[in-house]
């Protein structure tokens, strides 16, 4: 029988993502019906994103799946009416834009390219930057995109130290885990780099206690969640000089309020969450294959652990 596929991601995701689905699902073999409205009880499969009209999931009677556009999954993992298997999005596209974005914030500060970019007042400035080796640089979260990062940094030189909840190994890098791993971790950042998913153990992960244990004058990089840090406690450690800078891509609130601090503090970078995104093209090719491996019973990718939260 045809599965029915409802995309329930929004109409402004459907003008973008109907011709890549339609195209991923025709090469994928699968002859599947996809659609914006469907009888509920009829849906196989919902393709979803934050935002979406649908928030109670009881009525998809013999729905398989939930294939989820994003890769964070805070805003659905917790719906209680969510009986079913959660898919995120593992996507070479976005793995590939965060690796670019994160890879350009770290060099920035490394380089200490703003010197020079902000600073053309006629003053010479010779001073010659490190080599990436001397520069320690620690990534929280080894995850698809984490580990990528990590990857991308230690290919350039730099020593990368990564922190996961779960012990890992990473070929050239030192992965740590647990809480003493995380306080070495931390010690060790003169660059810290944020992909943690947004999770109750993640949220104010890094308090004033946790910030405390980086270097002085360490940088911050965070295209994770807003929630990680404790805001007023990164605006403190900045205004002490304890942190040399924070790049701040994800916020508690978004759009950044207009009158956050974050605005105006000159040692905070603000970007509008666009470190990286779900592309098309890939991403529908993500969404075909899990529809593909439900249709042949064949178990379904990036599978959500509802218990840990990501
Ligand atoms: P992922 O594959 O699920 O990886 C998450 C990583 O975090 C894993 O290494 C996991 O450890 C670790 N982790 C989770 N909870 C932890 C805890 N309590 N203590 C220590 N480590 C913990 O996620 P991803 O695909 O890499 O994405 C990471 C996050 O990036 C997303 O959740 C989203 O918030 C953010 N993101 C941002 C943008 C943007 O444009 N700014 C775009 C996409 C995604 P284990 O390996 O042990 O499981």
């Amino acid at each position: 029988m045809t599965p029915n596929v409802l995309f329930a991601a929004g109409a402004k995701q459907w003008a973008t993502y109907e011709a890549p689905l339609r195209r991923a699902l025709d090469r994928s073999g699968v002859a599947a019906h996809l659609a914006t409205e469907l009888p509920p009880e009829e849906v196989d499969y919902i393709v979803y994103a934050p935002g979406s009209a649908v928030q109670d999931f009881t009525p998809f009677t013999r729905a398989r799946a939930v294939l989820n556009l994003w890769a964070g999954v805070e805003k659905i993992v917790g719906n209680p009416t969510l009986h079913l298997p959660l898919a995120r999005m593992v996507d070479h596209g976005l793995t590939q834009g965060m690796m670019e974005w994160v890879t350009g914030h770290v060099l920035r500060h490394h380089l200490g390219m703003d010197a020079h970019i902000l600073h053309q007042d006629g003053v010479w400035r010779p001073d010659v930057p490190p080599l990436a080796g001397d520069r320690r640089v620690s990534v929280l979260g080894l995850g698809a995109l984490g580990s990528a990062c990590a990857q991308m940094l230690a290919t350039l030189g730099f020593p990368v130290t990564g922190w996961s909840r779960r012990p890992k190994h990473i070929s050239g890098l030192r992965c740590l885990s647990g809480e003493g791993g995380l306080r070495q971790t931390l010690a060790e950042a003169d660059i810290l780099v944020l992909l943690l998913p947004l999770t109750p153990e993640t949220e104010n992960l890094l308090d004033a206690a946790r910030l405390a244990l980086l270097p002085r004058g360490a940088v911050i990089v965070n295209p994770g969640r807003g929630p990680l840090i404790d805001d007023d406690a990164l605006l403190a450690a900045l205004d002490a000089g304890h942190l040399g800078h924070a790049t701040l891509d994800v916020f508690r609130s978004e759009p950044l309020p207009r009158e956050h601090p974050f605005w105006a503090h000159p040692g905070v970078t603000v970007t509008p969450h666009i470190a990286s995104e779900t592309r098309p093209d890939t991403a529908a090719q993500v969404i075909a294959e899990n529809i593909r491996r439900g249709e042949a019973g064949e178990p379904f990718l990036h599978l959500v652990d509802p218990k840990a939260g990501y």
